[in-house]
């Protein structure tokens, strides 16, 4: 089965949402577009905070909310962000088990696995 939507057509949904970013400190605007597997999009932004550790990246909230939506590890198919994920949002997009991710990183655009953004990354088993 294809994609609803391409990648190309995911990542420019990101850049859509990425200015509705809350980031008055940094003034660096992320967006972040997720599929499902049943084809919704579910999107997030960046959220900084006066307290600067407390501000969220933009996968997270996109990934926050989608959980918050019914979804779960598994039900995601592809996830585009304006920017490379940090190392606390390659964690997450291995949690959720999201099959590729599509960034932009100095101008070009990136497709790689989980496994590939996080090798030997710290998971459920490890919790056993
Ligand atoms: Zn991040």
């Amino acid at each position: 089965m294809t994609d609803v939507i391409s990648d190309d057509e995911l990542l420019a949904r990101a850049d859509a949402v990425a200015s509705r970013a809350y980031a008055p400190y940094s003034n660096f605007h992320v967006g972040c577009a997720v599929l499902a597997r049943d084809g919704r999009v579910v999107e997030g932004v960046n959220v900084e905070n006066a307290a600067y550790p407390l501000g969220v990246c933009a996968e997270r909230t996109a990934l926050a909310r989608a959980v918050a939506e019914g979804y779960g590890p598994g039900d995601f198919v592809a996830v585009a962000i304006t920017a490379s994920p940090c190392g606390g949002c390659r964690q997450w997009l291995h949690e959720m088990e999201v099959e590729r991710v599509v960034f932009r990183n100095g101008g070009r655009v990136v497709t790689m696995t989980t496994d590939e953004l996080l090798p030997e990354s710290f998971d459920f088993s490890n919790l056993a």
